[in-house]
């Protein structure tokens, strides 16, 4: 697909670019802008008001008001509105993968596979809220009455990751709507817009004000710290890295704030001497390029059998080879733009230190010339176990092999490792299999597939990869409180 100046410029043209407080766009309190570029040329391409300390309050202030009548309304209600925001998405889905695609890099049809998964979130929502239920029991000793309710935890605060702007947003927003809560959401400062552009057409489907505030900002530390500290808060929810998770736990346990955290990963790809090769490298392709490798989900250590692992490597290297690294909405583009130069950095000092410790570069391994922030996909054979991309989080297009001899070993090497969020294996032996599924330390596997995300399913990690869950029939209880009601034994 090819896209015009003109598209890109009429999709700019349908964000808005202010703070949404309390159901009104506005500028912020201290007239603070921030601007967004593209990576793939690093050009501006937007420039949206950056919430200021004043702002962050106001919002909270807001989704507080709000909180009691939004919790009053009927669940269907809100199931109703979240089906409609659903329908709006799906229409304006080419509009979404297109600023997705200008503002975080990623070529279109992986913006336009973002925009439908992100989209479930609200489906999948829309049809759990109304089967929120408690429960109702006599005490074992045949007296009380035990009741058991559900209610909406109140106004949370929301933090999301530049990497997947549309989904990190309503994996949080659709379950808290659902649950009757109220919300404040703070987008990272790279990607804010699609954010707003979503909160746009959930204004426009009908969300009243308060119940959803939308502040980006250049001053993340600053504008939500206050937030964290107000006691109208209840809840925070998080997605982005291990080192900003622990900072905001310990700033939420000064209150004992409810949280959720979605952080880092470091997903080991186990492959088995008995799996089918095409299928491994297929999965790989996948669990180590979606989003340019810039996934908490990407596969960062390649665990392979020796006995295959040239085989592997060799195609893999192949198949990587033969991508097109070119800018989003370049016709046939496979692999966009690293976020940033930063991020570019680390990628290549991490090739650079496993090529240092005697790793060898079989395909890629270099910055390119020009302008914008690529990167190629790169493979790397005979790593070594002090290589430092082992045990930290890529985030890009680079895939360490390392070998094993039997299936301890693999596991061991798995679970060496503070993170916990996601593991895959391939091999064709079904016990081997469930072994894995008991063995290794994660949220999520991956059995004969690169890929696990699905808004049916509980996604989520153990270790330093977080708390809680999103999606599936555990993601709303983040949202919801539980409440005992003891009751006298009615014939007493
Ligand atoms: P990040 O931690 O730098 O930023 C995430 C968000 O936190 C952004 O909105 C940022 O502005 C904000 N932030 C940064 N410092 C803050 C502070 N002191 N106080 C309050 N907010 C602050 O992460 P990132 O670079 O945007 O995203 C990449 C990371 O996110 C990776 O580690 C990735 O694995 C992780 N991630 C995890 C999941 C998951 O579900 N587990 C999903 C996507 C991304």
């Amino acid at each position: 697909m090819t896209f015009t100046a003109a598209d890109e410029a009429r999709v700019l043209a349908s964000v808005p670019t202010g703070l949404l407080i309390d159901g009104v766009w506005r500028g912020s309190s201290d007239g603070a802008t921030l601007d967004v570029e593209d990576p793939a040329t690093g050009s501006k391409i937007a420039t949206v008001a950056s919430a200021s300390e004043a702002d962050g309050l106001a919002a909270l202030d807001a989704a507080h008001r709000a909180q009691r009548a939004w919790a009053k309304t009927a669940p269907r209600y809100r199931a109703e509105i979240l089906r409609a925001a659903y329908e709006r998405v799906i229409e304006l889905s080419d509009d979404f993968a297109i600023l997705m695609s200008l503002e975080m890099g990623k070529p279109f049809a992986e913006a336009k596979g973002e925009v439908l998964y992100g989209a479930e979130f609200l489906r999948w929502f829309s049809e759990e809220a109304a089967r929120v239920a408690g429960r109702f029991a006599t005490a074992p000793d045949g007296k009380m009455r035990l009741m058991v309710q559900k209610r909406p935890v109140g106004p949370s605060l929301f933090i999301t990751p530049w990497n997947f702007p549309l989904a990190m947003a309503t994996r949080k927003i659709a379950p808290a709507i659902a649950a009757g809560c109220t919300m404040v959401l703070k987008p990272a400062a790279l990607t804010p817009l699609t954010s707003l552009l979503f909160a746009k057409v959930l204004v426009e489907v009908g969300v009243p004000a308060g119940v959803i505030n939308v502040i980006p900002t250049a001053k993340s530390g600053p504008v939500t710290g206050p937030l964290i500290r107000d006691p109208r808060l209840r809840k925070l929810s998080f997605t982005g890295s291990t080192p900003v998770g622990r900072r905001l736990i310990a700033d939420a346990s000064e209150r004992v704030l409810r949280v959720s955290m979605e952080l880092g990963g470091n997903a080991p790809f186990l492959v088995f001497a008995d799996a089918d090769l095409d299928k491994a490298v297929d999965g790989a392709m996948l669990a180590k390029l979606r989003n340019m490798g810039e996934a908490c989900t990407a596969a960062n250590r390649m665990i392979v059998h020796s006995s295959v692992a040239e085989a592997f490597a060799t195609r893999l290297a192949a198949r990587m080879q033969a991508l097109k690294v070119a800018r989003g909405l370049e016709d046939g583009a496979n692999i966009g733009p690293i976020i940033d130069e930063s991020s570019r950095n680390s990628i290549h000092e991490l090739v650079t230190d496993a090529v240092g410790k005697g790793a060898k570069v079989l395909t890629g391994g270099h910055i390119p010339p020009g302008e914008g922030y690529f990167y190629p996909p790169t493979v790397l054979t005979g790593v070594t176990r002090d290589a430092r991309i082992l045990q930290e989080e890529v985030f890009g297009p680079v895939a360490p092999i390392v070998t094993f001899e039997t299936e301890d070993e693999a596991v061991e090497l798995a679970n060496d490792t503070e993170y916990g969020l996601v593991a895959y294996a391939f091999t064709k032996d079904l016990n081997r299999g469930l072994r894995l599924a008991e063995t290794l330390e994660v949220g999520m596997f991956g059995l004969n597939t690169g890929i696990v995300s699905n808004p049916a399913a509980p996604f989520g990690g153990v270790k330093a990869s977080g708390v809680g869950r999103e999606g599936g029939l555990e993601g709303i209880e983040e949202y919801l409180e539980t409440v005992y009601v003891g009751i006298a034994d009615p014939f007493d």
